[in-house]
């Protein structure tokens, strides 16, 4: 029997002595059939693990979005939902919601020595399309950084909602086509539905978003709007009037587009010719250290962003061990996956 360990190994690894998981893997190719992988959320950072031969877990939504992204099919998946447990060996592997966007999940593993959670990209307040991250209790919990540092704290959601929706009416009354640059799921979908709740703007959303937009209305989140690839959304983006999103930097109608952008680092951050919004699919800091209160695990290991930091925060603030989530392999990677 092997060491149990917790670490980075091209993917957030559990080893527990006798079983391997490996969740969020950046492999691609490499993993075989005997593997397991398990996805918690459908940005394209998180989702190589669909392109491996192994044997993936993954909610249906988080499945379906990233197949309407990339226009093809996932093999060998297996889904599980929101609160399912399932049970490899002697381990049991529950999905947690992650309020990150649709189908996001953290999954905690019951193994008969320890207990963990790897909570993926989490948002811990309620927005239009999701609800905040579910907390439960662990002995180790691998928990982003991303906006882990004192200065980000973000607006209330709904100031930053009434906040462009200002700006927006103000754009159109100027004869502008307020133009939104985003990913491709998640966040637009949150503001497609901002707009259809709060005006009566019409939406008008470039191609890919829309495929993803077409996931989460037949999974009950209503969204109305128009593909800017069709004859009716070239039209009305030619009579203008309306708002656009977008996942390209360079996609904008060619006149009359003022852009902005919503992302969590306009707290910091300026935009050469954009407005920023803070809006933010992640938990800012306070809804972080909030988080790893409430969680409470004995130890807390920090991926991603402000890995050091929020570390420290999290020793000063609540007195629980915490660190930087250690690599456990990264040379002879290859090696690595090889041996059992
Ligand atoms: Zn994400």
């Amino acid at each position: 029997m092997r060491q149990e360990r917790i670490g980075w190994a091209s993917g957030i690894l559990f080893d527990t002595g006798t079983l391997r998981l490996l969740f969020d893997p950046t492999l691609g190719r490499m993993l075989g059939e005997d593997w397991r992988v398990f996805i918690t959320h459908a940005h394209s950072d998180h989702t190589y693990g669909f392109s491996t031969r192994a044997l993936k877990y993954s909610t249906e939504e988080t499945r379906r979005i990233y197949e309407a992204l990339r226009e093809r099919q996932a093999k060998n998946c297996h889904s599980v939902r929101i609160g399912d447990t399932i049970r490899i060996d002697d381990c049991e592997v529950t999905a947690l919601n992650a309020g990150h966007m649709m189908g996001s999940c953290q999954f905690k593993v019951v193994t008969p020595n320890f207990t963990a959670i790897y909570t993926g990209d989490i948002n811990c307040v309620d927005t239009l399309t999701t609800q905040a991250a579910e907390r439960d209790s662990c002995d180790y919990l691998v928990v982003e950084g991303t906006y882990g540092h004192p200065s980000y704290l973000f607006p209330k959601r709904s100031t930053i909602y009434a906040d462009i929706v200002r700006w927006t009416m103000t754009e159109i009354k100027d004869g502008k086509i307020p133009t939104f640059q985003v990913y491709s799921s998640g966040k637009p979908q949150d503001v497609v539905r901002l707009f259809n709740v709060y005006t009566k703007i019409p939406v008008i959303c470039s191609p890919a978003i829309a495929r993803a937009n077409s996931v989460h209305t037949e999974n009950g989140v209503k969204l109305d709007y128009l593909d800017s690839s069709t004859a009716e959304g070239k039209r009305a983006l030619r009579s203008g009037g309306c708002v656009y999103i977008t996942s390209a930097a360079t996609d904008h109608p060619r006149r009359n587009a003022s852009r902005a952008v919503t992302t969590g680092w306009a707290i910091r951050q300026a935009f050469r010719n954009r407005a920023s919004f803070p809006l933010s699919s992640h938990a800012d800091y306070s809804q972080l250290i909030q988080f790893v209160k409430t969680v409470r695990p004995k130890k807390a290991y920090v991926y991603t962003g402000y890995t050091d930091i929020l570390s420290t925060q999290i020793e000063r603030k609540l007195s629980i061990r915490a660190g930087p989530l250690p690599v456990v392999a990264q040379t002879k990677l290859v090696d690595f996956y090889r041996v059992g």
